[in-house]
């Protein structure tokens, strides 16, 4: 006999968490797909009658988003330029049943490879706030995802939010995803970047996170470094740059920010030989630099080349 709670506050919700093993629902779009042909044989406790814990607030430490907030709550807030890649990546998401239902901390949690927000969240250096009737805990995203569905997270916490810091005025984000297709579609591969430019067009700091392509998205804080203080025309990228990836036949990498205004059409040089324009392929206008291997099979540069094909 397994229970089903609802609770109407995190409190209850915390002391239900501090009895019984439960398996927390947010908007299911994870769980039911997980459990299709199956029963379903645990303890369910449905997240969507705490009202608090949706919703986008701007706060003296940065920007809240509570643990209910959805893909599409995220898509029409109006946030700083530092969120358009979070926004871009919303837009991805499934189909319009599953932007209103999925939330951002269901897709952290889930931990796959392939979820999408977590390099634009890498790259916005989001907290991830845990809860648990022992008290609460705020870890580092790179902190709180250990692996391939594996999270930090106690049995009895429950992710109660995600904290941004405020990010400066000029920071700008940006969000590439490679699949198969254009629409409904698990990313091969996906960079989510904020940049933030001097006046002289110079980059300032920079985040660059990949996800796809090991276990876990990362940061590529190599890169990171070797872009800070150059224009986009300095950048040269190496192949040590993609050795934390662990699929390096699918390494790859948007130029830091080369969807950001200021450095359209740029032309980067790669080591590895590719020499690619930064309006290459991509519908978006956005210049994608694939370091593929002779021998891949998934042919990730035709791909590149013709993102609607199915
Ligand atoms: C048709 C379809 C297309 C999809 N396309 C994409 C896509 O393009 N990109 C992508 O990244 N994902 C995609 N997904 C996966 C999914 O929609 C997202 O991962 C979504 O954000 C999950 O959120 P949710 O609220 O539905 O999570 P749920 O299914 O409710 O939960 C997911 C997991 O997180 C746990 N959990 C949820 N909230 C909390 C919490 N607050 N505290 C602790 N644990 C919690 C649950 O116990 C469960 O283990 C797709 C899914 C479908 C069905």
């Amino acid at each position: 006999m397994f229970s089903y709670h609802r609770p109407a506050s995190t409190e209850e919700a915390l002391s239900i968490l501090s009895r019984e093993a439960c398996v927390p629902l947010a908007g299911g779009t994870d769980f039911y797909p997980a459990r299709v042909g199956k029963p379903i044989q645990e303890n369910v406790m449905d997240l969507t009658g705490i009202r608090s814990l949706r919703g986008i607030e701007e706060r003296a430490e940065g920007i809240w988003m509570g643990a209910l907030t959805t893909w599409t709550d995220v898509m029409h807030a109006d946030l700083p330029e530092a969120f358009q890649g979070l926004q871009q990546a919303s837009r991805t998401i499934g189909g319009v049943q599953t932007q209103n239902a999925g939330t951002l901390c269901g897709n952290l949690c889930n931990a796959s490879p392939a979820a999408d927000s977590v390099p634009n969240l890498m790259a916005l250096e989001a907290q991830v706030e845990l809860e648990s009737v022992r008290g609460s805990r705020s870890l580092d995203l790179q902190e709180f995802i250990l692996g391939n569905r594996k999270t930090a997270k106690a049995d009895d916490e429950l992710v109660t939010g995600l904290l941004i810091p405020k990010p400066a005025a000029n920071a700008f984000g940006a969000f590439e995803k490679l699949g198969a297709r254009k629409y409904l579609v698990i990313s091969i591969v996906m960079t989510g970047v904020v940049a933030e430019w001097n006046e002289d067009q110079r980059i300032g700091k920079i985040r660059i996170a990949v996800g796809s392509c090991s276990e876990k998205s990362i940061r590529l804080e190599k890169l990171e470094k070797e872009c800070e203080g150059k224009r986009m025309d300095q950048i040269r990228i190496s192949r040590t740059e993609f050795q934390s990836l662990q699929r390096s036949c699918f390494s790859f990498l948007i130029v830091a920010g080369m969807n950001l205004p200021q450095s359209k059409g740029h032309v980067t040089r790669c080591e590895t030989g590719i020499e690619l324009n930064g309006t290459f392929g991509m519908d978006t206008g956005i210049g994608m630099i694939t370091n593929c291997n002779e021998s891949c099979s998934r042919r990730c540069l035709r791909k590149t080349n013709r993102p609607d094909t199915p």
